[in-house]
């Protein structure tokens, strides 16, 4: 097996990057070929039915069976003459990426065994009935009503991938409750809008719609596929579970922002090429900190379809990685000792006016409405963080959080000096001061001097979870391998919930005979005092920062099961019902699909890392013992006794060491299989998947730390499995 790990790293040092040429010199000239947008609409679709189409979009609507007819014969002429010769409802179940199920578009013209024709109907647009029981639902679907639905989201515009027209839609049980992610976050996005919306009309009444604009952050790891293969742990938990950390690994900080080396570069811009095939407009890529580390990240974009483009591009790198001789990587956290990846969520809220309501503006009245967002969200974000850091917690990203990297477990907003001071000031004002307004000059707080300083990318903090940026937030709390959506129905919906609330405050106010600015000040002024605890400017990963955290009242806790609990408090139900995104049914339902996730994956890495023991670790540490048995004992047959002890003492000692370190190793192996054997008859997912966190999680380091030892003394020449330096600096 060792022959096939000197193999692997003899192919991956042989490889060359692999030629990609641009499928166009502009790329204005492709952007966009596979997607049924609105330049294709205005091919294939009548005038009248791109205006309907427009307008139940512009609503959010749904469509009618007419206009589905009219929309899917045009789709399917452009789907044909693209090549496509099936369709699938793309949805996004709560399992990782997205699940499709093809159908070819023939159908008998007439009587079975008649010529076949090509046939795609306004109802096999609108909506489909897939076989909903092998999907997580949490018992929301007993078996019996297998039936779920998926019905396209028109938001969404449909894309051929291969020979497959492919059809953004949600997945509805048969009772109506979601068991996807994008039915929530249609809701969450029509709150916020319908909320944000609302407050804009204080300072702008011709505002008719909110976007929430999303741009995410993909880091992701390659490794060399001959390398992976050899690499159980990799291909099966898509992470080491075993591995000696290599002697440079990122110490040097000289990987991130380096140049890309030639056979990646090959592959970021096939990525490219094909993302742009799809209308994704990446933007940015680098290298990462951490080796064989990697970052893309497109232009922000309406949160929805941002959503939808990830997912696309997660599935696009994934098979792109494969022409170049790579692998890619999602989890949070493929390897001990170096960075993890994540996926920063940035996300903002603009008027169909154009504006941008976490920038700071030019008048007073924008920067007044700035202020409220701003002070909105950090008092939302307060309340419910908690709930924010459920939205993002798995099982991966808790490899990733708390440790001594990215965002700590606790969640907190750095705004920076500049915002932070322009709150301080208008909390101590007085509101007869602060309501002054100069139409040159602006606010007598000198708001309107803050656009020049904000732009200033200096004023930054890393170690945020949840960090302004100058025109919008930062969540950087989100894992690699995550379908943004869960984060993004969270930090949508609570502050939604939270505008709601400031604009019934507002309004008493006004009702009651004060003026509109008053009480907007008065009300800010109270929230930007309520919402103090949640500020924080300092270094997040500091032991004095965890512990004033727990003084101030924030949200602390480490254990993942327990985390999720954050959805289900009389809170979290109020919020979510209040503003229709889930029942309490549904949240039940989520939390069950949670836990049980959470169980599997720890429940498979515990099998694996089992496996990787006795097949390998153990095998080979006791093949280099006894050749060093065999060297001792020939020693003894050369030497007199005194003499083959003293040359043989180095040897006895690394003898001794391996049966010490293999019976320690079999010990708690045998103690990990009975953990699970309990941990597997608890019924209750929630206590199942705390006693797999508690009892069965904590044997993984222990039996680690001794095979990371032994792969220290044991002949390099018999170890099988890849070392770190081999997976993280061959490309
Ligand atoms: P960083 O400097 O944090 O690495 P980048 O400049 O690469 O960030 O941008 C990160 C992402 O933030 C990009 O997708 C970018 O389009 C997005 N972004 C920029 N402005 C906004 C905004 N107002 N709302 C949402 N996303 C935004
Ligand atoms: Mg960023």
């Amino acid at each position: 097996m060792s022959n096939l790990r000197f193999k692997a790293v003899e192919d991956a040092f042989k490889k060359k990057a692999v030629e990609v040429a641009a499928p166009a010199p502009l790329t204005s000239d492709y952007y966009g070929k596979y997607v049924f947008n609105k330049t294709q609409w205005a091919k294939y679709l009548p005038k009248e039915i791109v205006k309907a189409l427009t307008g139940v979009i512009e609503k959010g609507e749904t469509l009618n069976r007419d206009l589905a007819d009219h929309v899917a014969a045009g789709m399917k002429t452009w789907a044909l003459e693209q090549g496509a010769t099936h369709y699938t409802h793309w949805f996004q179940p709560l399992t990782e990426g997205t699940a499709e199920k093809h159908d070819s578009f023939i159908e008998y013209g007439g009587a079975p065994g008649s010529p076949v024709i090509e046939e795609f109907s306004g109802k096999l647009l609108a909506q489909q009935e897939p076989d909903a029981s092998s999907f997580p639902s949490g018992g929301i679907r007993n078996t019996f009503e297998a039936r779920g639905y998926t019905a396209w989201d028109p938001s969404s515009p449909a894309f051929i991938v291969g020979d497959t027209l492919c059809i953004p839609t949600v997945f509805i049980s048969y009772t109506g409750e979601a068991l996807d992610y994008k039915t929530p976050l249609l809701k969450a996005l029509n709150a916020v809008d319908k909320a944000a919306t609302e407050v804009c009309h204080y300072f702008d009444p011709s505002v008719k719609k909110v976007f929430s604009y999303l741009g995410w952050e993909q880091e992701y790891f390659l490794v060399d596929d001959g390398l992976y293969a050899t690499r159980p742990d990799l291909v099966l938990t898509g992470r080491t579970l075993l591995g000696h950390e290599s002697a440079k690994n990122q110490q040097l900080e000289d990987h991130y922002f380096g140049s890309i080396p030639t056979r990646v570069q090959s592959y970021m811009k096939d990525i490219e090429f094909e993302g742009y095939k799809y209308g994704i407009p990446l933007k940015t890529r680098h290298n990462e900190v951490a080796p064989n580390q990697f970052e893309l990240a497109p232009i922000f974009g309406e949160t929805n379809l941002a959503v939808d483009q990830n997912l696309l591009i997660m599935s696009i790198m994934k098979k792109v990685a494969r022409r170049h001789g790579f692998r890619l990587l999602l989890h949070e956290k493929p390897f001990a000792g170096i960075n993890g990846s994540g996926k920063h969520n940035n996300w903002s809220l603009g008027t169909d006016t154009g504006v941008g309501l976490l920038t700071p503006g030019k008048t007073a009245e924008e920067n007044l409405q700035f202020i409220t967002f701003v002070v909105n969200i950090l008092l939302a974000v307060y309340k419910h963080n908690a709930l924010l850091k459920a939205s993002i917690m798995t099982a991966q990203n808790a490899h990733r959080l708390g440790a001594n990297e990215a965002p700590p477990a606790i969640i907190s907003v750095f705004l920076g000096s500049q915002v932070s001071a322009v709150l301080d000031k208008l909390e101590a004002s007085t509101s007869e001061q602060a309501i002054v307004m100069d139409p040159k000059k602006g606010m007598s707080l000198g708001i309107a001097k803050i656009p020049e300083v904000l732009l200033d990318n200096t004023d930054r903090n890393r170690t945020s979870p949840f960090a302004f940026t100058g025109n919008r937030f930062e969540f950087r709390a989100v894992g690699s391998s995550a379908n943004c959506s869960s984060a993004m129905i969270a930090l949508n919906a609570i502050v939604a919930a939270q505008l709601l609330e400031f604009k019934s405050t507002v309004d008493k106010k006004i009702a009651s005979g004060i003026a509109k600015e008053k009480a907007i000040f008065d009300v800010l002024k109270q929230y930007i005092k309520e919402s103090k605890p949640i500020r924080f400017d300092g270094n997040g990963y500091s032991d004095e920062w965890k512990a004033e955290a727990k003084k101030r009242g924030l949200d602390d806790e480490t254990s993942v099961p327990i985390i999720y609990d954050a959805y289900t408090t009389p809170q979290s139900i109020a919020l979510f019902e209040s503003i229709g995104v889930f029942s309490e049914r549904e949240l039940h339902a989520r939390n069950e699909v949670k836990w049980e996730t959470y169980t599997k994956k720890i429940q498979i890495e515990a099998r694996v890392l089992g496996d990787l023991v006795l097949n390998h670790i153990i095998p080979t540490a006791t093949k280099y013992q006894s050749a060093l048995l065999d060297n001792v004992y020939k020693l003894h047959q050369v030497y007199d006794k005194e003499k083959a002890a003293e040359l043989s003492a180095q040897d006895t000692g690394i003898i001794e060491e391996i049966a010490e370190r293999i019976s320690l190793i079999k010990y708690r192996v045998e103690a990990l299989v009975e953990a699970r054997k309990v941990a597997n008859k608890i019924e209750d997912e929630r206590a199942k998947a705390i006693a797999y966190r508690d009892k069965v999680l904590p044997y993984f380091e222990e039996i680690r730390y001794q095979v990371d030892k032994l792969e220290l003394i044991v002949d390099d020449e018999l170890w099988t499995l890849p070392k770190y330096r081999e997976l993280l600096f061959i490309r």
